[in-house]
């Protein structure tokens, strides 16, 4: 299943409030004909921009190559929220990876947010601290406080205030949640704007963009110092590494990946701006999450929209009426919003892993890939490009220590991942709504 055509327009970016309101790059010509690099970059959103811009820098000549625009998938359309930590929480990675190497995924973390931060601040992008941890139940209440104190405790990490009913509901006017947390080191942007400024400086740095340009096929080198040979449907690349940044969009590409990262869809919709009603919904300019699976995330536009993510999927295809599906999550949290009008409503394809840990990846001898950061990427595939840069380069102490974590295939591969994926989907969606 290949999800780069089956969606959205070619070569075009999706009605989002990020496309309608970010002045878009002049496009990147295709590639036409042969040309030589020393690296490849399949993939213009995070992952890529940021290999591309560090081994840039590094003085290598880098191609990337890009099926639609920048930004075009989960970098351009995201939630905007840059989290502390990874995907999984330190107590959960405690148990799988032991307290020494938990120590040191939260410091790259760590290093990821600081990243994410400096790229967003060259590139003119403003970053909104603080985002808010919203828990259904008391269990969940007394999980966040837990956490708080483990951070401050184990990790010197003390951005994190836990909040009872009344602490939350102060910042956040929703009737719905019980407590939960706010972290002060977190924080938000807006997703296209980051990605387009990380394409600037890339390309400032001396990296070769196409867009209109997919990759159908890779001849990789069968051993290290062989030229591996990228091929997209008007030329193609010669060079000494490839990196894999297609994230849910790989498809076909690698079937080794594709075993163990699953696309999976989420929904966005916008609301007209709320002027004084702004007030009654967020406190202060906070990005906010809550603990179902299938998860609810929002936070307010500079122009006082609401910005609210959520929705079931239930088929490779986005819903006809996006709004519609993402409205009912919406007014379940904001009833004081009841009917507001609907102005953008987008879609988008990130990736998933059976452990929720990013698959960090040599699947040839001269490839690198990383993805499946499972919701958790906009700082940490950021940090991944980096990471992989510096492999190229020979340090690989970071890349592998991500490596380590390795997901397990989803069971039945990649043919079995969707089928699997509408069942999981539908089953977490059931458990949320009966709140178990
Ligand atoms: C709706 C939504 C909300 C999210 N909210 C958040 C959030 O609030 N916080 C957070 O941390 N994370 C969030 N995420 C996840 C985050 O956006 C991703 O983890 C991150 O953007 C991944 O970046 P990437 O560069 O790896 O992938 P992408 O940004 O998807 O980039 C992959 C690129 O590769 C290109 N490509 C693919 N195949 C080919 C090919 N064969 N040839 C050429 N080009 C190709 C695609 O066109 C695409 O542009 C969200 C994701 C979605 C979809």
């Amino acid at each position: 299943m290949n999800l780069l055509f089956s969606n959205d327009r070619r070569g075009a970016y999706p009605p989002s409030l990020y496309a309608a309101q970010n002045p878009v790059l002049p496009p990147f010509a295709a590639l036409r004909g042969e040309a030589r690099a020393d690296v490849v970059v399949v993939g213009g959103g995070y992952t890529g921009l940021s290999a591309a811009l560090h081994l840039a820098r590094a003085g290598r000549r880098v191609v990337l190559l890009e099926a639609h625009r920048v930004g075009f998938g989960a970098s351009g359309r995201n939630g905007g929220q840059v989290g502390s930590g990874q995907r999984l929480e330190v107590d959960a990675l405690e148990r799988i990876a032991g307290r020494d190497a938990t120590r040191r995924l939260w410091d790259m973390a760590e290093a990821a947010k600081a990243l994410t931060r400096a790229l967003a601040d060259a590139a003119g992008v403003a970053f909104h601290p603080g985002i808010a941890h919203a828990a259904r139940t008391a269990a969940e209440v007394a999980h966040a406080r837990a956490n708080a104190e483990r951070l401050a405790r184990d990790y010197n990490y003390d951005r994190i205030t836990p909040l009872d009913r009344d602490g939350l509901r102060a910042l956040v006017k929703s009737p719905l949640y019980r407590g939960g947390d706010i972290d002060r080191g977190a924080g938000h942007l807006d997703p296209l704007a980051l990605a387009l400024g990380m394409a600037r400086l890339a390309a400032g740095a001396g990296t070769v963009i196409h867009e209109d340009s997919h990759v159908h096929h890779i001849a990789h080198g069968a051993r290290a110092g062989d030229k591996t040979v990228v091929q997209t449907g008007t030329g193609r690349v010669i060079c000494d590494q490839v990196i894999l940044a297609a994230n849910g969009y790989l498809g076909g590409l690698d079937t080794q990946v594709a075993a163990r990262v699953m696309p999976i869809n989420n929904f966005v919709v916008a609301t007209e701006p709320l002027g004084a009603r702004a007030g009654d919904i967020l406190a202060e300019n906070i990005a906010v999450h809550d603990t179902r699976f299938v998860v609810n995330y929002w936070r307010l536009s500079p122009d006082g929209r609401l910005i609210f993510g959520g929705g079931e999927n239930v088929g490779y295809r986005f819903p006809r009426d996006i709004a519609a599906k993402v409205r009912r999550p919406l007014e379940r949290v904001y009833p004081q919003l009841k009917g507001v009008p609907i102005t953008h409503a987008w879609g988008g394809t990130l990736a998933i892993t059976m452990n929720r840990m990013p698959l960090f990846a040599r699947p040839a001898p001269n490839c690198l890939s990383a993805s499946g950061y499972s919701g958790h990427g906009v700082a940490l595939a950021t940090l991944a490009g980096k990471l992989m840069a510096q492999a190229v380069q020979g340090q690989s102490d970071g890349f592998d220590a991500m490596a380590a974590l390795r997901p397990a295939p989803f069971p039945g591969g990649a043919a079995m991942r969707w089928p699997l994926l509408v069942a999981g989907m539908s089953w977490y969606g059931l458990r949320d709504r009966l709140g178990v």
